[in-house]
């Protein structure tokens, strides 16, 4: 057990839901995506051998390892933790869990500050425009959090430790070590929050989930045009299925003109008119 693991002194519980808090979708036989109140958290791969794809809300651990025992039998554990990146909602169990199961975690490189105690996140934009969530941002924890020598860098050549299957592909702008996870042979993608699949900035639409692919969450993002060139990169990809980190699973021809609609008016529809992130060059 690590004695300096700690969560940011603002790390608390946080009293947001939606209508699939709860709620577990299989995707594909060894992709599991599980929402904890907003957030999807995702199993990769089988009972023999798996991995957790994202931590939570804060406060969320027991019912992580529940969800885990349910799919892969008592007292088994995932073989390491992957972050997509650090924000509060992604990492908000991560420390219980690694108590508790004793693996290790990987992010990429530019999240490590975040993720050892040295940087915090710039505060959450609650003047950006959008609606009620980016409202409520100001009690979002936005400290460090410190997993010491639990976190390691994801190696660089764009492997994913214990997802043979997978490559890491990095899609900054919503945070600077943002990845998204993208396995060639089903092009099955886990895109973080690089884009999600309901609009956060309405409160309506997170309680009811309605399913369209928008932009990243607008009051944590801090690049818009990182954001727009990782939406292109992921749209490249062509993938036939996306499990975001907002949202339900997306397939078929919501997830393909979705995608080439939101490169396409990228501008206009993702990123706000107005708020401190948001770079007047962009237009
Ligand atoms: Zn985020
Ligand atoms: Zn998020």
């Amino acid at each position: 057990m690590e004695k300096d693991m700690n969560y940011g002194s603002d790390y608390k519980y946080i009293p947001a839901t939606s209508i699939g808090s709860g709620v577990g979708i299989e995707v594909l036989p060894d992709l599991y995506c599980h929402t904890i109140q907003i957030v999807n958290i995702i199993l990769v791969g089988t009972a023999d051998h798996f991995v957790l794809v994202d931590a939570g809300m804060p406060r969320s651990a027991k019912e992580i390892i529940s969800i885990t025992n349910e799919r892969f039998g008592e007292h088994n554990r995932p073989k390491a933790i992957i972050l997509t990146h650090g924000h509060f909602d992604h990492v908000g169990a991560i420390i219980d869990l690694v108590n508790h199961w004793d693996v290790p975690v990987y992010a990429h490189e530019l999240e490590l500050p975040y993720l050892t105690g040295k940087r915090s996140y710039p505060e959450p934009d609650s003047t950006v425009e959008g609606g009620m969530i980016a409202k409520m941002s100001p009690i979002f924890p936005n400290e460090p959090i410190n997993l010491g020598s639990k976190v390691n860098q994801l190696p660089t050549d764009g492997t994913v430790p214990q997802m043979p299957d997978f490559q890491w592909i990095h899609t900054p702008g919503h945070s600077p070590g943002h990845v998204s996870i993208f396995r060639e042979k089903d092009r099955a993608l886990i895109a973080g929050d690089a884009f999600i699949t309901v609009k956060q900035d309405s409160l309506l639409k997170v309680f009811t989930q309605k399913e369209e692919i928008c932009g990243p969450p607008r009051y944590l993002t801090t690049d818009w045009n990182e954001a727009k060139e990782s939406v292109i990169k992921l749209q490249k990809l062509h993938p036939s299925v996306a499990i975001t980190g907002h949202g339900q699973p997306v397939t078929g021809e919501t997830l393909s003109k979705g995608l080439a609609s939101l490169v396409r008016n990228f501008d206009e529809v993702a990123v706000p008119d107005y708020g401190k992130y948001v770079d007047k060059n962009i237009h």
